[in-house]
């Protein structure tokens, strides 16, 4: 069962909030990127403001043993910031000391813990740990998506110590519902776009999405193992030979599902792997052999953009060529620029797990999709079709 943070009165009690405070910080310990926690931000104030207190456990970096530079400390003043109100601090996350200020907590307070990794206890899932750790709160909420795949202490063994008082956290619940959409709920037609640089690292995501979908699209590297495959010239771009059986395997596969495969007509391609290489516009499948596809062509993107303007639930994951050269990220740019505009008319997309998130970021189309998911390794264990170990804590 699905228990979400909405309809429930909060009043003198306590929130044990696992969240994913892992920020960057520079050589004098100052947050670099608050996203992580601008993205725990509604679940903290529902909380308040429905009566209760919160206590908020998270990791930082992978410590060995109690590494002051990974204190939690360094980030009370931007948490600070970011609610709108001064937190306290504890100097640990499990102990009398943690206890007592964790029941000293009056509603409308939050309270920050130490590093949960500074105990080796944590990442081994430690029961003993996950019990101290459950004595800080009165129920338990995961709102640390980043995390959800691991079965830590804090993140899933806990759980346990918590029978029905165990909350999806606002982030949680957003990151799981816009999963279940693409497998699940959304409306047909239903899209995958995948790219990025290797067949490889995508075959689970591609078996488990081909039995959801209805187009896939297949773009960036991975496209030269199927053009070879097929017969194609891909002169010298990236290419995986030993996968070429399978991804034939996945064009036979696709077509009894009726699942629709679309690969690049054109490519441009360079004459180098550089942002001062050479450029032309070459059919996918006519490469010459000193040259290698590093972006999608001008009849590719119109084809694309068809199916992605009839499609009502996109997913795309990986960008169509190498994007980090400016002048070969043109293609991810108006693919990014099309499903933006396929969202605007009523689809719903999902930018998860993989580079399509740094992609969408870098180019500011941040806002014009429908949700951009804040977890990779997380994410792609979704799409994988894995239940991951800190969802399955919190439905038992
Ligand atoms: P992923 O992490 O799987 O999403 O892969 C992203 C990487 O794929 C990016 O660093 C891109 O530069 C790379 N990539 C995309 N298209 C190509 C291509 N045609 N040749 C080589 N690398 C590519």
């Amino acid at each position: 069962m699905m228990r979400t943070l909405i309809n429930n009165d909060f009043s003198n009690r306590r929130a044990l909030i696992r969240v994913d405070f892992n920020v960057p910080l520079d050589e004098n310990l100052k947050v670099t990127d608050s996203t992580r926690i601008l993205a725990a931000k509604e679940s903290i104030e529902y909380i308040l403001s429905n009566g209760g207190s919160c206590v908020l456990i998270s990791h930082l970096g992978r410590p060995k043993g109690k590494d002051p530079a990974l204190s939690l400390s360094h980030i009370v003043y931007k948490v600070s910031e970011v609610l709108g109100l001064n937190i306290s601090f504890c100097d640990d996350c499990i102990g009398s000391n943690a206890e007592a200020a964790a029941s000293a907590l009056k509603p409308g307070e939050v309270l920050l813990m130490e590093n949960l990794r500074y105990y080796s206890e944590e990442t081994a899932g430690d029961t003993n740990f996950a019990l101290a750790l459950s004595k800080l709160g009165d129920f338990y909420v995961n709102d640390a998506f980043g995390t959800a795949h691991r079965a830590h202490s804090s993140t899933t063994i806990i759980a346990q110590f918590f029978n029905e008082e165990k909350y999806f956290g606002k982030l949680l619940e957003r990151e799981f519902k816009a999963v279940q959409k693409i497998m699940k709920t959304g409306d047909k037609p239903v899209l995958a776009i995948l790219g990025g640089a290797k067949v490889s690292s995508k075959i689970t995501i591609i078996e488990n999405i081909l039995e959801k979908i209805d187009h896939l699209i297949i773009g960036g590297g991975m496209v030269y193992t199927f053009v070879k495959a097929l017969g194609g010239n891909i002169g010298q771009s990236i290419c995986e030979d030993n996968y070429t059986d399978f991804a034939l395997e996945l064009i036979e596969k696709a077509k009894l599902k009726n699942v629709k495969i679309h690969l690049p007509i054109d490519v441009i391609i360079a004459d180098s792997f550089s942002n001062n290489a050479n450029k032309k516009i070459c059919k996918a499948s006519e490469i010459p052999d000193n040259w290698q596809g590093l972006d999608a062509g001008p009849e590719t993107l119109n084809a694309f953009e068809k199916v992605v303007m009839n499609s009502k639930t996109i997913l795309w994951n990986g960008p169509l060529g190498v994007f980090e050269f400016e002048k070969f990220s043109i293609g991810t740019i108006v693919l990014g620029k099309i499903i933006g505009k396929s969202t605007s008319a009523g689809a719903f997309s999902l930018v998860g797990g993989g580079d399509s998130v740094a992609a969408v970021k870098q180019f500011s189309l941040e806002s014009k999709m429908s949700y951009i998911s804040t977890g990779g390794g997380a994410m792609l264990e979704c799409l994988e079709g894995k239940t991951l170990p800190g969802i399955e804590a919190l439905l038992n």
